[in-house]
C-alpha cells in the first residue's frame, strides 16, 4: 500500500496505490491471488493439467502458466488475437514458463471458449487429468480470494492512519470487481469501488456476470451475505476503441504515473484505470482518498503496438541523445 505524493498534488485527489503489480509468483498481478485458491483446489481434485484461455495479452494465462511452473503442473494455454510475428510480451512468457501454446486466431471469445473446450476433450482423452480455469479465472473461488484482498487493504490502510473513500481497478472477467464488493460487504465499510471495463464484450451480460461471481464467493466464504446489482459500479467510459486498443488519457497516464511516481501501467488494463481517475479528479466527480488497485500486467508495454505509439504520443521521448 503506497501513497502517490505528486500524482496526487497534480490531479488535486489524495491517491494511494496496492501493489498487486509486484509479488514473487510469474511477474505478479491481481492473477496470482485467484491462482492460489484455483490451483489448492485443481490440486485437492487430483488434477495435473491446468487448461485456460484467452487473449494473447491475457495476464492470467501468463499467471497460469507461471504458477503451473512453480508448483510442477502442465499448462496449455489457448490463445486468440492477432498473431504476432514474434513472440513478444506475455506471449513470450507464456512460452518461457513451458506452457503448450494453441494459437487460434482472430476468433471471438464465444468461439474461444469452445475452442478449449475441445483442447480439454483431446487431453482428457489422452489420459490428461485437467483442470480448466474459465477466461480471467473468473470463478467464485478467485472472487473469494479478492474479497479477503480486500479486507488485507483495509487493515493496511487503517494501521496508516488513513482511509480510502474509492477505490477504481482496471475490470475485464469480474472477479475482482466482485470479490472487492464482497470484501467491503463483509468489512461493513461504505467506500464506493469502480470498475473500469476494458473488456466490454468478454460476456453478454457483464452485470449479471459479476453478480454471479460476487455471489458464487459469499457461498464460500459468506453465505449471510447477499450481493445487489445496486452494489455494483462499473463503467465503460473509459474502454475507448476496445479491449487492447487507444482510449483518450492512456498516454497521459502512463507519462503521469511513471514521471512523478515510477511506476509503470500499461495501455491494455491498469492505465485506463488511472485515465479514469485523472478524468474523474479533474471533473470532480471522485472522492479521495482513491486507492488505484495497481492490478499489474506492465510488460504489454514492451509490445511493439504499444511501444511505438506510447512513443509517438509523449514528446519527452525524444528527448533522448546519444552521447558518442
Ligand atoms: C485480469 C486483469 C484485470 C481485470 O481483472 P478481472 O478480475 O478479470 O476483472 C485488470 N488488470 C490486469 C492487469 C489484469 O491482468
Amino acid at each position: 500500500m503506497q501513497f502517490l505524493p505528486r500524482l496526487s498534488k497534480e490531479i488535486g485527489v489524495e491517491v494511494w496505490t496496492k501493489r498487486d503489480d509486484l509479488g514473487s509468483v510469474g511477474l505478479a498481478g491481481n492473477k496470482v491471488r485467484k491462482l492460489e485458491t484455483e490451483l489448492a483446489h485443481a490440486q485437492a481434485l487430483g488434477a495435473t493439467h491446468i487448461v485456460t484461455e484467452g487473449s494473447r495479452h491475457s495476464n492470467a494465462a501468463r499467471a497460469a502458466a507461471a504458477a503451473a511452473a512453480a508448483i510442477g503442473m502442465k499448462c496449455t494455454l489457448v490463445l486468440c488475437h492477432e498473431e504476432p510475428k514474434k513472440p513478444v510480451g506475455n506471449l513470450f512468457l507464456d512460452a518461457l514458463f513451458g506452457a503448450d501454446l494453441r494459437l487460434v486466431g482472430d476468433v471471438s471469445w464465444v468461439e474461444l471458449a469452445q475452442l478449449t473446450e475441445e483442447v480439454v476433450h483431446e487431453l482428457e482423452a489422452d489420459g490428461e487429468r485437467v483442470h480448466r480455469l474459465p477466461i480471467g479465472s473468473a470463478t467464485g473461488r478467485g472472487a473469494a480470494s479478492f474479497a479477503q484482498a480486500y479486507i488485507e487493504a483495509d487493515e493496511q490502510i487503517r494501521a496508516q492512519g488513513a482511509r480510502f473513500n474509492t477505490i477504481v481497478h482496471a475490470s475485464s472477467a469480474g472477479s475482482t470487481h466482485a470479490g472487492l464488493t464482497l470484501g467491503r460487504a463483509i468489512s461493513q465499510t461504505s467506500t464506493r469501488i469502480v470498475g473500469i471495463i476494458v473488456a466490454g464484450e468478454v460476456y453478454d451480460d457483464v452485470p449479471g456476470t459479476y453478480l454471479r461471481l460476487a455471489n458464487e464467493a459469499a457461498d464460500l466464504i459468506a453465505p449471510s451475505i447477499d450481493i445487489e446489482p445496486s452494489d455494483l459500479e462499473m463503467t465503460e467510459e473509459y474502454l475507448g476503441e476496445g479491449y487492447g486498443k487507444p482510449a483518450t488519457g492512456v498516454a497521459e497516464a502512463i507519462d503521469l504515473m511513471t514521471r512523478l511516481e515510477g511506476i509503470v501501467v500499461d495501455p491494455v488494463y491498469t492505465a485506463k484505470a488511472v485515465a479514469a481517475i485523472i478524468d474523474m479528479a479533474r471533473k470532480k466527480t471522485i472522492q479521495g482518498p482513491v486507492l488505484f488497485w495497481h492490478t499489474g500486467g506492465y510488460h504489454s508495454i514492451f509490445d511493439p503496438t504499444y511501444t511505438t505509439s506510447i512513443w509517438s504520443s509523449l514528446p519527452r521521448l525524444r528527448n533522448i541523445v546519444l552521447h558518442t
